[in-house]
């Protein structure tokens, strides 16, 4: 019998992970990819695996929290919508979702994924001798402000109760014993022990090799997928820069460009590009070993075995492709405000994403409405990275036609109309 071919659009960490769990259940898998391999939104990105992140972005008071820091001239978040219909629209759709409610509806979906991936990874590792700087020292979210710092003891107590998901409690002296990187000008932290990091560009590379060499999987770059050629009610073929390329199953893992190739999937795809940047420079002498994010300034420090990123920021502007020097002093500065030795080397990588934002934090995993063979992989919004090898299982399991190992009624396509 002929091997069934499976073709997988967009080589980022989500196409990726798709790719690899098709090929293992026997799909002979074509990566398409416009660009170079995972150059965009899973290159530079902090690293972090994060089962604590399940909360979503939209929160009761997250409005008025982004107005007000939108009103200092150096925000991390940054929203120009201009006459962009589908932003206004994405914006509006949001601010409907900041209740206690639709929160609550979110997080169970986004943390059954994030906890799945968390395990997933450890068993790809061990399997596949994947070499990606892989740690397990948990991340620390580090406070300055005594009265945030407990106020955030009422989320904490939230992740407790209803997600068993705490962080512990580390006050100044604690925090500083733990990780003298940190100034002591500090008002404490909040640790989540159970989360990971890992350095996404080698994670890429590696997972590379593996998918080519060991699962035969081809990676087609410079190949930017127009449209599909459809027959009846299935695709035949995606038509690219390259000619048609014919499948049987084709998976639509694009990123924050989704939404371009949506004409005739028979649903909406909000998706709209969540901009952030980071800067890599060789680890500081006196690094943190742990994963950091300063809390109230929005900056995540990676501290990485061969490197150091500091990364940040949500702009809601569009498709802008620029690096403004005042955001990258941004991210350089509010280190500096934490650390001993922010890292003062050369910088060896400036960087911006489009994270995949969807209005409820959720992905879009499952059938496009109108092809009964597309499957559609996309919107991982902040935490693409964290969520990738369950939805490569999920993927592969409707492609298979089993019964997915978890609910996808929460990621379904059409929840958008
Ligand atoms: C500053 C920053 C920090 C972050 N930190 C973290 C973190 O610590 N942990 C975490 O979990 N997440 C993090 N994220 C989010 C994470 O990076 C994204 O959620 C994730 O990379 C999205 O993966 P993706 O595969 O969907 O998209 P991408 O990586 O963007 O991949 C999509 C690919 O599809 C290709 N493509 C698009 N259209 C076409 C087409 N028509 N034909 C062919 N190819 C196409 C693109 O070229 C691209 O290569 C961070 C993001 C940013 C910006």
């Amino acid at each position: 019998m002929n091997q069934r071919r499976a073709i997988v659009i967009g080589s980022g960490v989500i196409g990726t992970a798709c790719a690899y769990s098709l090929a293992k259940t026997g799909w002979a898998v074509t990566i398409l990819e416009k660009g170079k391999f995972a150059s965009q939104c899973s290159h530079g990105n902090c690293g972090f695996v994060c089962p604590s992140h399940v909360l979503p972005l939209a929160t009761p008071g997250a409005i008025g929290t982004t107005l007000k820091a939108m009103l200092k001239w150096n925000s991390p978040f940054k929203i120009r919508p201009g006459f962009r219909f589908t932003l206004w629209r994405w914006l509006l759709d949001f601010a409907k979702r900041c209740n206690n409610k639709d929160m609550l509806e979110s997080a169970p979906s986004i943390q059954v994924l994030l906890n799945t991936s968390r395990s997933l990874y450890d068993r790809l590792f061990q399997d596949e001798q994947i070499q990606c700087e892989w740690q397990k020292q948990g991340l620390m979210f580090v406070f300055r402000t005594p009265k945030v710092f407990e106020h955030y003891g009422e989320i904490n107590h939230l992740l407790a109760e209803k997600f068993q998901a705490p962080a512990r409690k580390l006050t100044r002296d604690e925090l500083i014993q733990l990780e003298p990187a940190l100034k002591p000008d500090i008002a404490g932290g909040w640790w989540y022990e159970h989360d990971a990091h890992l350095r996404p560009d080698l994670l890429m590379k590696e997972w590379r090799r593996v998918l080519t060499e060991k699962y035969g999987v081809k990676i087609l770059e410079n190949t930017e997928v127009k449209g599909f050629e459809r027959k009846d009610k299935s695709a035949v073929s995606v038509q690219t820069t390259q000619g048609n390329i014919e499948g049987d199953t084709f998976v639509l893992a694009a990123g924050a460009l989704t939404p371009f190739l949506n004409d005739r999937l028979g649903c909406r795809i909000p998706i709209q590009p969540g901009k952030g940047y980071s800067l890599t420079l060789n680890r500081p002498e006196k690094s943190p070993t742990i994963p950091l994010i300063f809390e109230e300034d929005r900056v995540a420090v990676t501290p990485m075995q061969t490197g150091y990123r500091v990364g940040s920021m949500m702009e809601f502007v569009g498709y802008n492709t620029t690096i403004p020097e005042k955001r990258l002093r941004y991210l350089q500065e509010t280190a500096s405000r934490y650390l001993h030795d922010p890292g003062t080397g050369p910088i060896l990588e400036t960087w911006f994403g489009w994270r995949p934002m969807t209005t409820d934090s959720r992905p879009l995993i499952g059938f496009a409405p109108a092809l009964q063979n597309v499957l559609i992989a996309a919107g991982h919004n902040m935490l693409g990275l964290s969520m990738a090898p369950a939805t490569g299982q999920l993927i592969a399991e409707l492609a298979n036609g089993q019964t997915p190992s978890i609910d996808t009624r929460p990621y379904d396509p059409k929840r958008f109309g």
